[in-house]
């Protein structure tokens, strides 16, 4: 048996999930079904959204610090690696919220993407 709060709303369920069975997990404690698959995933594979910043630099050579996040979740196994990419990557300006810092990265289909834009 594992305990979980959900975390897709604000009511923040208690779940308990019998996973004595793998193949067959049985969530109770949820108001709705998201909270059902939330702890089915979160059982079978994590993930999590990643934010960091990353390396730019400005017009006159300084340099800057651009947030960032992925644009999906990352599962959790991979979040060291993927901060290690994001961490050597440098930015080129200008840059727009929104815009793609690293492209599928990992051949995962996960982007990361700016959220500031910076001229
Ligand atoms: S189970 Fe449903 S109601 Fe409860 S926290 Fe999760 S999303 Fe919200």
């Amino acid at each position: 048996m594992r305990s979980l709060t959900c975390i897709v709303c604000p009511i923040g369920c208690s779940l308990e999930v019998d996973d004595s069975s793998p193949d067959n997990l049985s969530v109770t404690g949820n108001k709705c079904p998201r909270g059902a698959a939330y702890a089915v995933e979160e059982i079978r594979s994590p993930k999590r959204t990643v934010t960091a910043v990353c390396r730019a630099e400005g017009a006159s050579g300084i340099d800057l610090r651009v947030p960032v996040k992925t644009a999906v979740p990352c599962p959790k196994e991979k979040i060291t690696a993927l901060l290690h990419d994001i961490y050597k990557t440098k930015i080129r300006l200008p840059i727009k919220t929104g815009d793609k810092v690293i492209a599928n990265w990992s051949g995962q289909g996960l982007d990361v993407v700016a959220t500031r834009t910076f001229s």
